[in-house]
């Protein structure tokens, strides 16, 4: 997870439907492609929690879920896309993690800085920064709980080895920044070389 900036504007036919019906319904007639590649545009194509690479088969996801905030439905802030693995991120908070989902808890890629909260560590595991203060630290395990992205920790593991395979050297992937953005797990990437994702 790492910090998006969303762009100002949202996507014109959510910006009508927000202004129409902001309740919803969020049914068929849903322009979910518009939506979608603007969300993409703006994750470069991952998951906005676990940072896989994912195409057309993510979805739309409500960090607050309709059915907690109805008024939310269309509302541009309240959007990411995620990937549709049951275990983790977006599926998994809205089915099976903690009921009530304590929102106030969670990082919101889009407000909060993820990288102010985790280190992404080579066995990847993610792990609470050491300088935080208590009620920072349970944020960050209440996100890390409530995404499941301890799930993800052995995918992790074996993408940061096959990087270190694939480039050799340390000095050598540390030329390859812009090659790790467009990666999965870009993030923990990032912090196996001691740098932070979101320069
Ligand atoms: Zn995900």
């Amino acid at each position: 997870m790492h910090f998006l900036q969303r762009p100002a504007d949202a996507p014109a036919e959510l910006e009508r439907l927000q202004n129409e019906r902001p309740y919803g319904p969020w049914d068929a007639s849903i322009p979910r492609q518009e939506i979608k590649v603007a969300l993409q545009v703006m994750q470069g194509s991952h998951c906005a929690y676990c940072e896989r690479t994912v195409g057309s088969d993510g979805h739309i996801e409500h960090f607050r879920r309709r059915a907690d905030h109805p008024e939310l439905t269309f509302d541009w802030h309240n959007l990411f896309y995620s990937c549709s693995n049951p275990n983790s991120c977006g599926k998994f908070k809205d089915l099976r993690a903690k009921r009530p989902v304590p929102y106030l808890n969670l990082i919101d890629p889009c407000h909060d800085d993820p990288e102010d909260y985790f280190d992404f560590l080579s066995d990847g595991n993610i792990v609470p920064k050491a300088n935080l203060s208590s009620s920072q630290k349970q944020k960050a395990l209440t996100t890390i709980a409530t995404f499941n992205l301890q799930s993800l920790r052995h995918e992790r593991e074996q993408y940061i080895a096959a990087w270190i395979g694939l480039m050799g050297n340390q000095e050598a992937l540390r030329a390859s920044l812009e090659r790790m953005k467009a990666s999965s797990f870009s993030t923990a990437l990032f912090h196996l070389f001691g740098m932070r994702r979101s320069m």
